[in-house]
């Protein structure tokens, strides 16, 4: 969700809400590995090593899942449905922790922004990612990261100036969904009876933050089975949505394995301009691409696999561009997500006017797609993916104080 949320302060200047900020401190491993965000057979694995004895094992990893999944446990005296002594054994060995949370702020539109700080160093700088929640009339989406920074080198993209730095492990692809559930108090409204899945304040989530999530397959496999599973977080897979630049040999791979929906960050309709935005094309071209999207496993008119076109000024946002994308996905159960760029410091690119946007989506519209243009949300908050980051790295401790002390007083 780098689009939406544009990094702009609302008219009047200042950030309208902040609850939290702690200063940047180095971070040090935890000496315990949490069991949050194990898939079953590791977390089986887990207790194996404690001496749970294997014909137990399945029983009790329902029984945890239970208690961490549905329930929200945050520590292991709260499962009382082990025994005491498992509990005991288990709090030594293991914790349930979530990522930390380095800073949490709160927009007046209700949009919420964790950067979270996990383990490991770079220049002497902690990990660091970005987490979004936007609440919605009939949803709530959580926009999640993959990757702590991008290999890939998309031009209009800030997280694409940052190298990458490593790839999330599956638990910390799910504690940023259980960590959301916390800080929103949804644990309750979210083990309501299925089919009030619209209940739940996160009842959707996108992997549209940091990192390429197809260059971080089997976390992002794994992590997405534990969101999905049923009996635990329950997020329906059609609530699911993994958003790709295009790494083409991993698309068949993900409707198999991961089977959620897919969002393909398309931005051009050329080869010519494409490999200049998302340099990935000049390995995988558009035809490619696409043919990848035909194929997508259960790809139907109620499971539209959506293309995101970010609206850059005079680059890509023609109406000639705009013909040229619905004859290019012609034949593909789509929908069109049309994205306000979202500028950034030292950028060579501009949003495209509100008026073209609006032209393009009218031609969009006309040819029978849904066009829906993301509306910037959070905008007191800088929050977009890779843009929290950026300015607490930018801002001095001087400025970082006077933020403070500024945000405090609302
Ligand atoms: N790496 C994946 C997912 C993360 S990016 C991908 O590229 O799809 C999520 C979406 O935000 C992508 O569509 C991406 O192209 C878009 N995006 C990145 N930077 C942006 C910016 N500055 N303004 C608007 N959208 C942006
Ligand atoms: Fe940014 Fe996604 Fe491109 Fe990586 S692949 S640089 S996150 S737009």
């Amino acid at each position: 969700m780098t689009g939406p949320l544009a990094a702009s302060h609302t008219d009047g200047g200042a950030p309208a809400a902040f609850v939290e900020k702690r200063p940047l401190q180095h971070f040090v491993a935890p000496e315990k590995p949490s069991l949050v965000g194990l898939t079953r057979a590791a977390l089986a694995a887990a207790l194996g090593a404690v001496g749970v004895p294997e014909r137990q094992r399945r029983m009790r990893v329902q029984q945890i899942w239970h208690w961490l999944y549905v329930r929200g446990a945050r520590d292991f005296e709260a499962m009382t449905t082990l025994s005491k002594e498992l509990r005991t054994v288990l709090a030594q060995q293991y914790t349930l922790a979530r990522p930390e949370i380095a800073a949490e702020q709160i927009s007046v539109d209700g949009t919420r922004k964790w950067l979270l700080r996990l383990p490991g160093e770079i220049d002497g700088r902690p990990h660091e990612v970005e987490c979004v929640y936007i609440p919605e009339t009939d949803r709530g989406t959580l926009c999640i990261s993959s990757q702590v920074g991008c290999t890939l080198n998309c031009t209009f993209c800030h997280t694409g100036t940052q190298r990458l730095v490593r790839n999330l492990t599956p638990g910390e692809i799910v504690g940023q969904v259980v960590l959301a559930r916390d800080r929103l108090n949804d644990w309750e409204r979210a083990a309501a009876p299925t089919g009030q899945d619209e209940k739940r304040l996160v009842s959707n989530v996108v992997m549209m933050g940091m990192g390429e999530p197809l260059y971080n397959f089997e976390a992002v496999r794994d992590g997405l089975s534990v969101v999905a599973d049923g009996d635990g977080l329950s997020l329906s897979k059609r609530r699911i949505t993994l958003s790709t630049s295009g790494v083409v040999p991993n698309i068949a791979r993900a409707g198999a394995e991961i089977g959620s929906m897919l969002a393909i960050s398309l931005h051009a309709v050329t080869d010519e301009l494409r490999d200049q935005l998302v340099p990935l094309n000049r390995k995988y071209p558009l035809r490619e691409l696409l043919d990848a999207c035909r194929h997508y496993p259960g790809a139907s008119n109620a499971r539209r696999i959506t293309f995101e076109y970010v609206m850059l000024k005079g680059i890509n946002d023609s109406l000639a561009d705009a013909r040229a994308l619905v004859r290019l996905i012609k034949g593909i159960p789509a929908k069109i997500n049309l994205i306000p760029f979202n500028p950034w410091p030292g950028t060579r690119y501009e949003c495209s006017e509100w008026e073209q946007i609006e032209r393009f989506s009218e031609v969009v519209f006309d040819a029978g797609y849904a066009s829906p243009v993301r509306t910037p949300r959070g905008r007191d908050i800088l929050a977009a993916c890779g843009q929290l980051k950026s300015a607490t790295e930018k801002l001095s401790a001087s400025e970082r104080l006077a933020l403070r002390a500024m945000a405090m007083t609302d």
